[in-house]
């Protein structure tokens, strides 16, 4: 196979490596990345099979749970966008975060997460790591006080959403690494807000990032993906031989649409962050509206550490409706352009009321304390013009 542009020495903009690194030509020199569907490799003799199977090199697979082409041009172009040394790519952004997070920790284990987390992600911690006997201690992610008191000499991991889902606090990635590093845990975080186009994890301090694919890198709602990304020894030391006897693999023709959605990664982050930008500050003083929340906005609880550590406030705002959940489902049901939904990222705008769908789940007392008041909405931008958008908002919330 011939390469591309991925073992050249110069270093390359985003744009150009969200292109073209990982490109893997086979003999037919196609121009868009071939899609190898195929679950496993021949070998041109016994001997070559057994020298695989003692060491594959880089261009050397022996069975699609291990590896495929496709499967590596996706790991190797989001490695280079996120300035990581190597990637594993999954078949669900949870695949990613339990992969992550079973595969390097066991019994009598210490770990300690951030409390607003991903509905999934706080299952994970709360109900299966613990089962295993790994102690979880659970803290506000804002208040680093809470971080310093829990994180302890034995703790091994620490585990956060940079910002978190739906009520968009953003944590100071610096300062936790900081103390999880002067105790020798490893810092995980889940970056799907922040997107790796705002946010270098890695540069912050982080030392894995983890995204679910399905979200911006795909972006336009067509497959489940996720990727864990670090140094190669923990990639392929610690993640792969637990991926790849587990089963959470990616799956080629996956790994193909995300190449894809790489490709327009950088054009369509941006453009989405213009937007809600646009709609957070156009509805930031709205009379039907409790609360508007947006990273991006100076009267965000967290919009110093937000500039600090991001190229803008994100793709996704929240709108507190005063009139609790009769007003707030009165909005949903008359916004025109704005589809109801729970995924995030995509091209189309979508809605989302968590209180009654993804964080229907919790009792009560953990949705106040979370903030997941029954008026508050999530709106997640996608592509369309950014002034259709707020005139839908605008429109529905005459009917609040
Ligand atoms: C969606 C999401 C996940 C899970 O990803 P899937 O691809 O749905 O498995 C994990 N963390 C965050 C923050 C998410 O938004």
């Amino acid at each position: 196979m011939a390469d591309d542009l991925r073992r050249t020495s110069t270093p390359r903009a985003t744009r150009t490596n969200l292109v073209h690194a990982g490109t893997r030509r086979s003999q037919y020199g196609e121009v868009s990345e071939a899609i190898f569907l195929t679950q496993g490799f021949v070998y041109d003799s016994a001997e070559q099979a057994e020298a695989r199977f003692i060491k594959a090199g880089d261009d050397e697979f022996i069975y699609a749970r291990y590896g495929n082409p496709t499967v590596a041009m996706f790991e190797e172009r989001i490695a280079t966008l996120e300035g990581a040394e190597d990637a594993f790519a999954t078949a669900s952004g949870m695949a990613a975060v339990s992969g992550a997070l079973m595969s390097m920790l066991a019994a009598g284990d210490h770990v300690v997460s951030s409390r607003a987390l991903f509905g999934s992600c706080l299952y994970v911690l709360e109900e299966v790591l613990t089962r295993f006997g790994v102690e979880v201690t659970f803290v506000d992610g804002t208040d680093l006080d809470q971080w310093r008191a829990a994180i302890r000499p034995d703790t091994k991991a620490v585990f956060l959403e940079a910002i978190s889902n739906p009520t968009l606090e953003v944590i100071d990635i610096s300062a936790v690494s900081d103390l999880a590093h002067a105790v020798g845990a490893t810092v995980l975080v889940d970056n799907v807000f922040a997107t790796p186009i705002l946010q270098r994890s890695l540069d912050l301090g982080a030392d894995v990032v983890i995204y679910s694919a399905t979200k911006h890198i795909d972006g336009q709602g067509r497959v489940l993906g996720g990727v864990i990304l670090g140094t190669r020894d923990f990639i392929r030391g610690t993640v792969e031989p637990y991926m790849k006897h587990t089963g959470g693999s990616m799956s080629p023709f996956t790994a193909w649409l995300l190449l894809k959605g790489l490709e327009t990664l950088d054009l369509r982050v941006r453009a989405q962050t213009a937007t809600a930008d646009h709609l957070a500050r156009g509805l930031e003083a709205h009379p039907k509206l409790a609360r508007v929340l947006y990273p991006g906005l100076t009267a965000h609880p967290q919009a110093a550490t937000a500039a600090a550590q991001m190229e803008g406030g994100g793709t996704v705002l929240s709108i507190d409706v005063a009139g609790g959940q009769e007003a707030a489902f009165r909005v949903l049901n008359a916004l025109q352009i704005f589809t109801i939904s729970n995924n995030l990222g995509d091209a189309k705008s979508i809605v989302t009321h968590p209180a009654t769908t993804t964080h229907q789940r919790l009792p009560d007392d953990q949705k106040d304390a979370l903030g997941i008041t029954p008026g508050l909405i999530r709106l997640s931008c996608g592509l369309e013009d950014m002034n259709d958008l707020l005139a839908d908002l605008q429109a529905a919330l005459d009917t609040a």
